[in-house]
């Protein structure tokens, strides 16, 4: 439910308002927009007589939202959320460009690419050190060790890293990781993203293979509630009937969920076509649907990248879709 109070209503008659409605069972989230508060209830509002909030002097109106999602839902937030990450901003017009190998292999490997990536104009640094894969005979990450050798190349380039956690259990080894990813096969690990959301550290959180955009909501929904608002969203494909690409990049999820939440929802194009020649064109559609930014797999040598080597670009080939990148964003921001 929303109740959304009069112009210029007195700070305490505003308290007096939120006080009672917490003794009703009910969390309240305040949005201090510039012209008008809008008090977002939480819980089970089916105690709340609306005609009685509504007859308030100092009420302007009351909806019930039929959406369950409240915390992440726009009506609540009229503006962009804007995430950062050290000095990088990321929605509400900012946009981030994360770039860097599916899976941190060594020391060399991931400094070449962070410098080439951040030489093209990238603004963070991606590298799994926890791999999720299908097969349990695959690499799975070099673990504890590739999140050192991400922190090594941020200290090279100064770009902020962002890596996979996949276990509750190693939360406290992502204490120095700058943004938490969690991956499409997470994204209904229900626990995990309590946990998540008891953390001062922004989410990555990617849509699952056949999940829904309110499935996804959902999702950041658990994160926001337990109190970590920093959630930034991202496309990634999802499972169809298409078949020459590793998934469908569900591209209208991106000005849907600008509809639907405040918060910043990214493109990845690597993994929802699995061929890196296909990356480029997709990766241009991502940034002219409006995306806040884009999440791209590169690496130096894709022929023996231990993980998603397929659909990595090369540095060059980069550097190349970065400054179109660039060309197509100041087309969609004009
Ligand atoms: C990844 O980013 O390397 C990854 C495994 O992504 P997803 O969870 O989208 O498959
Ligand atoms: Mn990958």
């Amino acid at each position: 439910m929303i109740v959304v109070l009069k112009h210029n209503v007195p700070q305490a008659k505003k308290e007096q308002l939120i006080t009672w409605l917490e003794h009703l069972g009910l969390r309240i989230h305040v949005s201090d927009g510039d012209y008008q508060t809008v008090l977002g209830l939480i819980g089970d509002t089916t105690q709340v007589d609306m005609d009685l909030v509504a007859s308030l002097e100092i009420v302007d109106s009351v909806k019930r939202v039929t959406e369950p999602f409240k915390c992440c839902n726009r009506k609540f937030h009229p503006d962009d959320m804007v995430v950062e990450v050290g000095d990088v901003k990321i929605g509400g017009g900012h946009f981030a460009l994360i770039a860097g190998p599916c899976s941190v292999e060594s020391e060399e490997q991931i400094v070449t690419v962070a410098k080439a990536v951040k030489a093209s104009g990238a603004t963070l640094l991606r590298g799994g050190a926890f791999k999720p894969r299908t097969s349990p005979y695959d690499f799975a990450g070099l673990k504890a060790e590739g999140l050192e050798l991400l922190k090594i190349a941020r200290a090279e380039t100064g770009l902020p890293i962002v890596t996979e956690l996949m276990n509750i259990m190693d939360i406290p080894l992502f204490e120095d990781v700058d943004v938490i990813q969690v991956g499409a096969r997470n994204m209904q690990n229900f626990d995990l993203l309590r946990e998540l959301g008891k953390l001062d550290k922004p989410i990555l959180l990617k849509r699952g293979l056949a999940n829904t955009l309110k499935e996804l909501l959902m999702s950041a929904e658990y994160i926001m509630a337990n109190g970590n608002e920093r959630v930034i969203l991202c496309e990634r494909g999802i499972r169809t009937f298409s078949d020459y690409t590793r998934n469908t990049l569900d591209l209208s999820a991106v000005p849907m969920l600008h509809e639907l939440t405040h918060l910043p929802v990214i493109v990845d194009p690597s993994h929802a076509t699995g061929i890196a020649r296909i990356v480029p064109p997709m990766a241009l559609a991502g940034a002219a649907s409006g995306a806040d930014g884009l999440i791209i797999e590169v690496h130096n040598d894709p022929m023996h990248a231990l993980c998603d080597g397929a659909q990595s670009l090369r540095p060059e080939e980069f550097d190349a879709l970065a400054k179109k990148i660039f060309a197509v964003r100041e087309i969609v921001k004009a």
